[in-house]
């Protein structure tokens, strides 16, 4: 294994946002054939479970592609929700960050959820503690509270709503008109982007995204300048200055159905480069370049991908079904309590297909790539 070690203190004023030490095992590479090996044993372990992997566009491609032939899907967070909700298999396998298999398991606590690596975490997720969060909404009684997907099953029990980013611009559209003031948590840079967009009155948390925040618009404008054509493709957890510079912004689904229909051969990505693979299938003629990071003097060693998605592999799809590890549980009564902020999201977005549809920069009509 190769670990990755976090030191990235980010402090406000209360100290909330911290994810100092946080580490990552990153499995080492396999060559093709063992890759091809891994496969096998785990199509053959799915079937034998009567399992589905559900994978995230970040993780790793074997995984994706595994996924895909083996009747699961690979999706941004939301419709990982649905899929895994709606599928027949008694277990599922979520190949993508903790918060992701905690979500699973909340819709389908009758299922078994197993995840790849139970380390996997999220910068995001770490840097909201349970605690220090109940603390800052009991302060703030009088607003709405909604948090992003990427937090803690008791996070999420504390809270109104729940949102990803495929539909947050609209809920928070949705609770503005409705005359709610709202207590975010806990991208500042996804809650002020939605903040400018809507004009909501937004009370943030301090945390980030390791891997998004370390897009350099600066950068960008440079790498810009020499692919006059291309069209730059932003994902929201990205700051100011990036998504300034951007022709879409959006969430994965959003950003990949914008290569997929824009009639541009040439786009620039900024988000984790675990989405090029999905992309390259979708848009095979079309040229995909990464925004550049901050690179070796940043305080984020991934260099635009994930180190926790990183930590999913073959292996631990393998491992998972064949030892019963990485089992997801969380206990009553934060079950039934998170349940209520993601039901509320997923009745919202029934209800209102078109809200994943709502124009963000730049958007283009959701092909249902999930
Ligand atoms: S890419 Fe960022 S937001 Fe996504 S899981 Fe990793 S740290 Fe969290």
């Amino acid at each position: 294994m190769n670990q990755v070690i976090f030191d990235y203190t980010r402090q406000d004023a209360s100290g909330a946002s911290c994810t100092a030490h946080a580490w990552a095992k990153v499995p080492e590479p396999l060559t093709g054939d063992q890759k091809e090996q891994w496969k096998e044993r785990a199509k053959a372990l799915l079937k034998q479970h009567d399992a589905v992997l559900v994978a995230h566009y970040y993780v790793d491609g074997d995984l994706q592609d595994l996924a895909l032939e083996t009747g699961g899907c690979v999706a941004d967070s939301l419709e990982m929700a649905r899929f895994g909700r709606d599928h027949p298999s008694k277990t599922l396998v979520v190949a993508g960050v903790r918060f992701m298999g905690e979500s699973a398991k909340i819709l389908s606590p009758d299922k078994r959820v197993l995840m790849p690596d139970l380390d996997a975490t999220c910068s995001l997720d770490l840097g909201c503690p349970p605690e220090d969060f109940a603390a800052f909404c009991d302060a703030h009684p009088d607003r709405k509270v909604v948090v992003y997907a990427n937090t803690s099953a008791a996070v999420k029990a504390r809270a109104d709503w729940m949102v990803t980013s495929s539909c947050a611009l609209a809920i928070v559209q949705h609770l503005k008109d409705q005359g709610e003031k709202i207590l975010w948590a806990p991208d500042r840079h996804l809650g002020r982007y939605i903040q400018e967009q809507t004009g909501a009155d937004m009370l943030m948390w301090n945390g980030a995204c390791i891997v998004h925040d370390e897009f350099k618009g600066v950068e960008l404008e440079l790498l810009r300048q020499e692919h006059p054509g291309a069209k730059v493709l932003v994902h929201p957890e990205s700051p100011r200055s990036v998504v300034a510079l951007a022709d879409v912004v959006g969430s994965t689904s959003q950003l990949l159905n914008a290569v997929v229909q824009s009639e541009a051969q040439t786009f620039i990505v900024a988000t984790d480069n675990g989405i090029l693979h999905r992309m390259r299938q979708l848009a095979p003629h079309k040229t995909l370049i990464e925004a550049p990071t901050a690179g070796n003097s940043a305080t984020c060693k991934s260099c635009a991908h994930c180190p926790w998605m990183a930590m999913n592999a073959l292996q631990g799809v393998v491992g998972c079904l064949e030892h019963g590890s990485g089992e997801i549980t969380v206990p009553e009564p934060v079950r039934s309590e998170a349940l209520g902020c993601i039901q509320r999201m997923l009745d919202f977005v029934a209800r209102n297909p078109a809200s994943i549809a709502r124009p963000a920069q730049g958007f283009v009509p959701n092909v249902g790539a999930a």
